[in-house]
């Protein structure tokens, strides 16, 4: 079998346009723009790149794009402060707080800080416990993002055995709750879980989020299951000195074995951003008391 590619790049370019066109109609009716406001402590060139790349895509989206960079040696009180602020700020309807924040910093603080209404990462632990309890929140961009791909493909996903690998608040747990309120039958494994292998041969879905290069092997997979591959790892590339971007699972192997599969890049990456910027549509139609249909996006 040779599995078919899920285009995550295709559905994100679709997923922002969307958004795009329904920004210039909340503009219209809410007479301002819906608006996120992006908070970058220090200088991690990794976020940076994000932090531009999130500050981008908002403005292409047709929305106000609000970034703040304080230096890395801000004091905790000031960026509370600048949440608070941004709490209180009727053109801020999303707020994201870019992680990893520098260690004198106290992250679930600063989290629990900003209005749960606001919080379009869904990191605060209001919208982890809506998601838990299945109320209408916030939820984490990236796994909200391979829900929408899985249920791409696959239509209804009730019934079906799901193993999530990784138990991260970001990632693995968040995918987790999502995939139990499609009523998959679920299991979350992690770096303790014995006998890896068996329990992945058991899933019609596997979600890889470890950040390990090419853990998942080809022969861990049950034939025709579907794979997403939520890793994101730079290894040696074939010519000296340059790099490249692998997965958490050996995607030669598996896409002989699985039904469809993301591949790394182009898979999952795409969709957080254009989630996010989704997320802070959402909010900005709840703030603005304006109804956005159940699945307009
Ligand atoms: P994390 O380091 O917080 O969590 C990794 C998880 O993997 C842990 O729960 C751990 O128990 C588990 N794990 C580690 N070694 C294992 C092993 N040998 N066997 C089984 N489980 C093991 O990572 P994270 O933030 O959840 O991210 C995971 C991966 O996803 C990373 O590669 C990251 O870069 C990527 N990521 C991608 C996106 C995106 O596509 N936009 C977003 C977030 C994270």
């Amino acid at each position: 079998m040779t599995a078919a590619i899920i285009d995550g790049k295709a559905f994100a370019a679709d997923l922002r346009g969307r958004v795009g066109t329904l920004a210039r109609a909340f503009e219209a009716s809410a007479g301002r723009k819906a608006g996120l406001a992006v908070v970058l402590v220090g200088e991690d060139p990794a976020s940076q790149v994000y932090v531009r790349s999130k500050g981008k895509s908002t403005l292409e989206a047709g929305m106000a794009s609000f970034e703040h960079k304080l230096p890395a040696e801000t004091p905790e009180a000031d960026l509370l402060a600048l949440v608070e602020q941004l709490n209180t700020d009727p053109a801020v309807d999303g707020i994201l707080v870019q992680l990893p924040l520098p260690a004198h910093m106290n992250e679930a603080k600063v989290i629990a800080a900003i209005n749960p209404d606001k919080d379009v990462d869904g990191f605060n632990v209001i919208n982890v416990g809506r998601l838990a309890t299945g109320l209408n929140g916030f939820v984490p961009c990236t796994p909200l993002g391979c829900i929408m791909l899985l249920k791409d493909r696959l239509g209804s996903l009730s019934g079906l055995d799901a193993v999530v690998i990784g138990r991260s608040n970001i990632v693995g747990k968040p995918m987790a709750q999502l995939l139990l309120a499609e009523s998959c039958t679920v299991t979350i494994a992690h770096s303790r879980t014995k006998d890896l292998p068996e329990v992945v041969r058991r899933a019609d879905i596997v979600v890889a989020a470890v950040g390990r290069p090419e853990m998942i092997k080809g022969d861990w997979i049950k034939p025709g299951a579907t794979v997403i591959d939520v890793g994101i790892n730079r290894v040696p590339g074939k010519v000296e000195g340059k790099t490249r971007l692998v997965g958490d699972v050996d995607f030669a192997g598996a896409s002989e074995v699985a039904g469809a599969i993301t591949p790394v890049p182009g898979g999952v990456g795409p969709m957080t951003i254009a989630v996010l910027l989704r997320n802070a549509l959402v909010a900005a139609h709840r703030n603005a008391g304006i109804a956005l249909a159940k699945d307009a996006i």
